[in-house]
């Protein structure tokens, strides 16, 4: 096994075609959360197509692709499911259609993160033709689901119950081909007050929940600025997401309201202290108010329930770590520099992998995070080629890394 970055890397160009048909395939299929079944039949194809070893579909729904079978597991990760459109006239090509030119490809997907998925299908090719793998190694690519509504759900699942506990996760959701090496963490919050309702002819024989939610929003607003800092990370946050409330009539005192918080966690911060945070303020405690953390219990479109807690713990990887040396190596040997070692501001999986699991996790995907989740979402051809590489690298880098 001889691992020669030229090599690599024209074989990478070589695919480009490949890849970007394989990706305007996947952008075809529309795949929000729950309904990514049809692009998960898609990616097992592919897989089989190119040559891996074996291709399973858990019973999540996840699309488990397999290379090697010695008893070190590598994975690698990019989940397949996308958010919804928005405004449809806010796009300027339809964004099923994967519209392609000389340099990028535009569609809902195309960043996040499909064009992860595309890159990783073909560095297993690659590796397989060119004998990358090192003999103990067995390289998993997951094709997950469900994290655009609950990010991390799909690998507590493939951990705890699938039982395939890697040495490391490279995460390929979009870093504009940057090493990404954490994320802030993030938890939902419902915060809740109850009154009592009345006719609004006579207010006072009532107690109005609505009002009682005032101090507690202008309260929240001032905690948000005192959240703490992290000099990596970056500052905690968090906003008024939603709002509800309940009232027999729009001629009466309203009895209930609610709202949804989301808080950012910087490095230190847990899900405990930002519910007492909350707790402890002088308005929510006038009012009585109820301070929960949400669950999430929706199926997966195989029509498994995995229910968990709305909470996301951040998670750093040090720099000085095998996993991100290896990916700085493997990115200077493939380009002849030192890539950018950075973070995610959105969130990933890497949240219930490294961040509950304790796996280490690291990220380098083609695709801009700017991208993610807003209309004409496009990536670049150029990238997508970039991560074909590394990816095919890594296994590799990593195996010379840790046998010193
Ligand atoms: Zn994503």
């Amino acid at each position: 096994m001889t691992v020669d970055p030229k090599r690599i890397l024209e074989r990478a160009e070589h695919y480009k075609p490949e890849i970007s048909r394989f990706l305007r395939e996947m952008i075809a299929i529309p795949s929000e959360s729950g309904q990514e079944k049809e692009v998960c039949a898609l990616i097992k194809r592919e897989m089989e197509k190119v040559g891996f070893d074996r291709v399973e579909i858990d019973p999540m729904g996840n699309v488990l692709g397999f290379i090697g079978n010695g008893p070190r597991l590598i994975a690698l990760d990019a989940h397949v499911d996308t958010v919804g459109v928005g405004d449809r006239s806010q796009w300027t090509s339809d964004p099923f259609l994967g519209d392609e030119d000389e340099e990028t490809i535009t569609g809902r997907g195309a960043s996040d993160q499909e064009g992860g998925m595309a890159s990783m299908v073909y560095a297993g090719k690659i590796i397989k033709e060119l004998d990358l793998l090192p003999p103990d190694v067995t390289l998993m690519m997951a094709g997950t689901v469900q994290e655009e509504d609950c990010d991390g759900l799909c690998w507590l699942y493939i951990i705890n119950e699938g039982k395939l506990r890697p040495e490391f996760v490279v995460s390929t959701e979009p870093t504009s081909c940057n090493v990404s090496r954490g994320q802030r963490g993030r938890m939902e919050i419902r915060v809740g007050t109850r009154g009592l309702s009345c006719h609004g002819s006579a207010p006072e024989r009532g107690d109005n929940a609505i009002f009682k939610m005032g101090p507690i929003l202008g309260e929240l607003q001032t905690l948000h600025a005192n959240l703490r800092t992290d000099p990596f990370l970056g500052k905690g946050s968090l906003t008024v997401s939603e709002i509800g409330h309940c009232s027999p009539s729009r001629c009466a005192v309203a009895d209930g309201c609610w709202i949804s918080v989301d808080r950012r966690l910087t490095w230190g911060e847990t899900w405990e202290e930002a519910l007492q945070q909350i707790r402890d303020l002088p308005s929510v405690k006038a009012a009585g108010a109820e301070v929960s953390m949400y669950n999430y219990d929706k199926q997966s479109y195989t029509g498994l329930v995995y229910p968990t807690e709305c909470y996301f713990p951040a998670w750093v990887l040090e720099e000085s770590h095998p996993v991100c040396e290896t990916l700085v190596q493997s990115y200077e040997r493939l380009f002849g520099q030192k890539p950018l070692v950075d973070k995610w501001t959105f969130s990933t999986n890497g949240v219930s992998i490294m961040g509950r699991l304790g796996i280490p996790c690291i990220g380098f995907g083609p695709g801009h995070e700017d991208q993610a989740h807003a209309p004409n979402e496009k990536t670049w051809k150029k990238e997508l080629v970039q991560a074909a590489a590394m990816y095919a690298m890594i296994p590799a880098v990593y195996v010379e890394q840790t046998q010193g």
